[in-house]
């Protein structure tokens, strides 16, 4: 990523300044730390003033912040809060603007205290967070990557897939594949559903094992320097039933509706109902438990959420996944999730994994 590109996000979020009334903004959050700075160490607050920047974190990354990080940085021995005080007077900062959803109580405590009267802290939420929503064109790149990351390790795995392998392997294989593949970690805690128990949309892996006749849904993502893919699919081990066979269909049914539904100017709530509707006219939407999709980006959930009231506007550049499901307790369930790129007249799926119905 360009030096630059983070120079432009701070110049950004100190243009909204005076709308929040405050002369600099302290980001704890370290997600957005890595986003205004390109920083990935797992100490550091960031200090932006309209006219400088300083980025403060501990001596075990002394060598790290001076590799990463585009602005002025300094090493603290201890706390990182501790320092903050006595910056605040020097630059002569009256309001501190603070990230409401992540400094916390505690530290909140300690700064009001030690900064006393000469300094209000003034609580912001979701600014940075904001700015992330609609990625760059090095951001698009990384999630592409991630994305394909992703899908390359589940054609791996499901090679290895065989009546008797237990949930948890099959977890461990995936989870093996994608770091092999050149992930810094798997995006969120893999799942791997067999049978009945895929009708628990956010199934832990457990040691039951594969029969015949029955079905499996995966829900896996890469993170892939910094940046997260998520994707899900259904397998069916022999013949699917033709009960089955009409879930998946209608299932699949409401995940393209929801697609056709993705472009800029339109609100979120709208995809989920696209989604929705589609599985009424199959008779399923009741066994629809979670909304549409989600955005994503540095972290796996991310703004825009796609759900029946969320009227957040999509736009050209965001990150979404759609991933409509219908769970049938005692039978099993089935999710189909791409992750999409909103275009400027449409949407790009970029999940190259093939939705039909994978029969092992
Ligand atoms: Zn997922
Ligand atoms: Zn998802």
């Amino acid at each position: 990523m360009a030096a630059t590109e983070f120079a432009q996000r701070r110049e950004r979020l100190c243009s909204q300044f005076a709308e929040w009334k405050i002369d600099a903004f302290l980001v704890s959050s370290l997600v957005n730390v890595r986003y205004l700075t390109g920083f990935t160490g797992s100490s550091a607050l960031l200090l932006l003033g309209p006219r400088r920047t300083l980025l403060l974190t501990d001596g075990r990354y002394a060598t790290q912040v001076r590799q990463e990080a585009d602005c002025p940085s300094r090493i603290i021995r201890g706390s990182n809060y501790k320092a903050i005080p006595a910056i605040l007077k020097r630059w002569r900062i009256r309001y501190l603007g603070i990230e409401a959803a992540d400094l916390t109580v505690e530290s909140h405590m300690y700064l009001a205290a030690e900064s006393g009267p000469a300094t209000a802290l003034i609580p912001v939420s979701g600014a940075v967070e904001h700015l992330r929503r609609v990625k760059s064109a090095s951001e698009i790149e990384l999630i592409r990557a991630a994305v394909q990351l992703t899908s390359d390790a589940f054609a791996k795995a499901i090679r290895r897939i065989k009546p008797g392998i237990r949930e948890k392997e099959l977890a461990a294989e995936i989870d093996f594949q994608m770091l092999r593949g050149g992930a810094d970690k798997p995006a969120f805690e893999t799942i791997v559903a067999f049978g009945s128990h895929s009708a628990l949309p956010h199934a832990r892996p457990t040691a039951n094992s594969l029969q015949s006749n029955e079905l499996l849904l995966i829900d896996m993502g890469s993170q892939r320097q910094g940046y997260a893919s998520d994707m899900t699919r259904v397998a069916h081990v022999g013949a699917p039933s033709p009960k089955i066979r009409r879930l998946y269909r209608a299932v699949l049914d409401s995940q393209l509706a929801a697609l056709d539904a993705v472009r800029p100017g339109v609100t979120a709530h709208a995809v989920d109902r696209a989604a929705r509707s589609t599985l009424r006219t199959h008779g399923l939407d009741k066994l629809f438990l979670h909304s549409t999709g989600h955005g994503l980006g540095l972290y796996i959930h991310e703004p825009p959420r796609l759900g029946r009231k969320e009227t957040a506007v999509l736009e050209a550049g965001m990150a979404i996944t759609i991933e409509p499901g219908a769970y049938q307790e005692g039978l099993g369930g089935v999710r189909i999730e791409d992750t999409v790129l909103v275009t400027a007249t449409g949407c790009e799926v970029l999940t190259p994994t093939s939705k039909e119905l994978i029969v092992l």
